[in-house]
C-alpha cells in the first residue's frame, strides 16, 4: 500500500494510508486530543477550614470566613477563615512556646526525621495535593502535577538533609537559628512557595508562621493536615489564612525574628519600611521582567520551546517569566512566524484535563490587571497576536498573546504583566542586548539563547539578574538558589545560601 504525506490545513504532515481506499482523514481534527479529565471524585473538601495554630485546626478569634473560588469555573470551592490580629497573635505565642519548647532544643537529625517524613507524606499525597492546587489557582493539572507537587517534595527532602549538616554549610562557623519565622506567599505557586519557605526554617531550628495568599489557601491547610499527621511538634508550624491585614499583623508582631515574603513589589517595599529599625531579618522575593535574549545563531526549536515555557507556563504567573524576548534583528521575522504557529497550538481551557497547556488566570483582580496592560500596549502602537482560542464562558481566561513593535518606553516593556503576554524587542549586538536587557527595576532571571557558549558567558557575567539560564529556561533544583537583584528584592531560596537567611553565624 502506498503511503503519502499529507499537509493539514493547519500546516501539519501527516502520513496518511491508502488515501483511495480509506477516507480522507480531516488533519484538523485528527489534531485534538480527546478530553482527559482528572478523576476529582475522591477529593472531599471540607466545606470551611480553621487556623492550624498549635498543632490543632481552630475557629478563628475574628468569627469570619471567606470563600475560596476555582477561578476556571467561578464555583466556590470551601470557606477559609480571616485571621485577625489576635489570632496572629497567638499563632506566633504557639511558635515561640514550640520553639523554646522543642525545635531548637532537638538535635539536627531529630528534625530531619520530621522533614522526610513530610516529604514521603507529599509524594504520597501527591495526586490529591496537585488536584486541589488547579483547582484552587487554575493552573494545569500538567503543571501541578509535574512540577509544583514534585519540587515541593524535593524542597522538603533537600533540606531534610541540611538539617544535620549545618555545622559544614558555612565553613567552620556555628550556625543557630533565629526563633519564629512569618512567612507570606503568594497565589502563583501556593505549595511549591510554602516548601520554599517551611523547610529551610525548619531545618535550621525555626518555628514559622506561614500566611498563603487568599486566593490559594487550600493546599497550605492541605499541607497543615498533613504536618499534624506527621506530629510535628504542636506550635512548630502554624498556618494562618487571611488577607493583606493578616499579613500585615504578621510583619509588625513584636516578637517575630525574620519576615521572609514573596509577592509584588509594592508590598516588599511597604514590609522593607515597616521593618525599618526593629532589627528583624528580613529576605523578599518580589517582581521581575526577565529578558530572554535569542542571538541569530541559536538552535531555533529549542529557543521557540523556551521562550513559550518561558512566558506561557503558568499562564504567565511566573515572577522569573521571560516577559520580554530580545531577538537579533536579523532573526526576528523567521521567530515571530515561528513563535505565532507554535502558540496557535496551545490548548487553552479546563485545568483539570491533562491535555491543557494553559489555564484560568487566577483571579478576576488579576484578569483585570492583564487586560488593562494589553489595552495599553495597543494605545502604545505595538502589535498584538493572541491565539486565536475559544475561550470558556465561564472563569477567567486570557489567550496567549504576544506583542512585536515594541518601545523600550512602553508599558508592557517595564512592567510586570503577571500574565500569558510576551513583548518583542530586537538588538543588533550583544552590547546592545545587554542594555536592553538590563535596562528594568527589575533582576531576577534571564534567558540566553546561542550556539556559542563563550556568548552565553559573556552575557551571563554581565546581566544583572539573580538566575540566569543558558539555552533553557525555567529550570529549577532545590540546591540551586533563587532571589533577585534591585527592586526583584534580595537574599537567596534554595541551596547553600538559602540556609543562611535562616541562621545567626557565630566565630
Ligand atoms: P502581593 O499582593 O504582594 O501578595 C503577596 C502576599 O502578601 C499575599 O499573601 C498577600 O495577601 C500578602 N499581603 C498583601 N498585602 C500585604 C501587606 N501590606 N503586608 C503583608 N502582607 C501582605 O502579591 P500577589 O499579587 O499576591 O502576587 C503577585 C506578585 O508576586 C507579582 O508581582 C510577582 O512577581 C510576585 N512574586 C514573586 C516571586 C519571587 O520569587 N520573587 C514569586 C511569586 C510571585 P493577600 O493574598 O491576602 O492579598
Ligand atoms: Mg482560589
Amino acid at each position: 500500500m502506498s503511503r503519502e504525506i499529507t499537509k493539514s490545513p493547519k500546516g501539519i504532515a501527516a502520513a496518511s494510508a491508502g488515501a483511495s481506499q480509506a477516507p480522507a482523514l480531516d488533519f484538523g481534527r485528527a489534531w485534538d486530543y480527546a478530553p482527559a479529565l482528572e478523576g476529582v471524585s475522591h477529593i472531599k473538601l471540607q466545606p470551611r477550614y480553621g487556623l492550624f495554630i498549635g498543632g490543632a485546626f481552630r475557629a478563628p478569634r475574628s468569627d469570619k470566613y471567606f470563600a475560596t473560588v476555582n477561578p476556571s469555573n467561578e464555583q466556590v470551592l470551601s470557606e477559609v477563615a480571616e485571621a485577625n490580629a489576635a489570632d496572629v497573635d497567638d499563632a506566633v505565642r504557639a511558635a515561640r512556646l514550640a520553639y523554646e519548647k522543642y525545635w531548637s532544643k532537638m538535635r539536627g537529625a531529630e528534625r530531619a526525621k520530621y522533614l522526610f517524613r513530610i516529604a514521603r507524606a507529599l509524594q504520597e499525597k501527591a495526586r490529591d495535593f496537585a488536584i486541589v492546587e488547579t483547582m484552587d489557582g487554575g493552573k494545569p493539572i500538567k503543571e501541578s502535577r509535574d512540577f509544583d507537587v514534585p519540587m515541593a517534595a524535593a524542597h522538603f527532602f533537600y533540606h531534610a538533609g541540611w538539617a544535620d549538616k549545618l555545622d559544614y554549610a558555612f565553613q567552620g562557623r556555628r550556625a543557630r537559628p533565629l526563633g519564629v519565622a512569618g512567612q507570606i506567599i503568594p497565589w502563583n505557586f501556593p505549595l511549591l512557595m510554602a516548601a520554599w519557605k517551611i523547610a529551610p526554617a525548619l531545618a535550621c531550628g525555626n518555628t514559622v508562621v506561614l500566611k498563603p495568599a487568599e486566593t490559594t489557601p487550600l493546599t497550605a491547610l492541605l499541607l497543615a493536615q498533613l504536618i499534624e499527621e506527621a506530629e510535628l511538634p504542636p506550635g512548630v508550624v502554624n498556618i494562618i489564612t487571611g488577607a493583606g491585614e493578616t499579613g500585615a499583623a504578621l510583619v509588625n508582631h513584636a516578637d517575630v525574628n525574620k519576615i521572609a515574603f514573596t509577592g509584588s513589589t509594592e508590598v516588599g517595599k511597604r514590609i522593607q519600611a515597616s521593618l525599618a529599625g526593629t532589627g528583624k531579618r528580613l529576605t523578599l522575593e518580589l517582581g521581575g521582567k526577565a529578558a530572554n535574549v535569542v542571538f541569530a545563531d541559536a538552535p531555533m526549536d529549542q529557543a521557540v520551546e523556551g521562550i513559550i515555557n518561558g512566558i506561557y507556563f503558568n499562564q504567565g504567573h511566573v515572577c522569573c517569566a521571560g516577559s520580554r524576548l530580545l531577538v537579533e534583528e536579523s532573526a526576528h521575522d523567521t521567530l515571530v512566524r515561528r513563535l505565532r504557529d507554535r502558540i496557535a497550538t496551545m490548548r487553552v481551557g479546563d485545568p483539570l484535563d491533562k491535555n491543557t497547556d494553559v489555564g484560568a488566570i487566577n483571579s478576576k483582580m488579576q484578569l483585570d490587571r492583564i487586560r488593562e496592560l494589553v489595552d495599553a500596549g495597543e494605545r502604545e502602537g505595538a502589535t498584538r497576536y493572541s491565539a486565536p482560542c475559544a475561550l470558556p464562558s465561564k472563569g477567567y481566561w486570557f489567550a496567549p498573546t504576544f506583542f512585536t513593535g515594541v518601545a523600550q518606553s512602553s508599558r508592557i516593556a517595564r512592567e510586570e504583566i503577571f500574565g500569558p503576554v510576551l513583548s518583542v524587542l530586537t538588538f543588533r549586538t550583544p552590547d546592545e542586548a545587554l542594555e536592553k536587557a538590563n535596562n528594568t527595576m527589575y533582576g531576577l532571571s534571564a534567558g540566553v539563547w546561542t550556539d556559542k557558549g563563550a556568548k552565553i558567558f559573556w552575557m551571563a557575567e554581565r546581566l544583572k539578574a539573580g538566575v540566569v539560564w543558558g539555552n533553557t529556561f525555567n529550570k529549577f533544583d532545590p540546591s540551586s538558589p533563587f532571589g533577585g537583584y534591585k527592586e526583584s528584592g534580595f537574599g537567596r531560596e534554595g541551596g547553600r545560601q538559602g540556609l543562611a537567611a535562616y541562621v545567626e553565624l557565630d566565630g
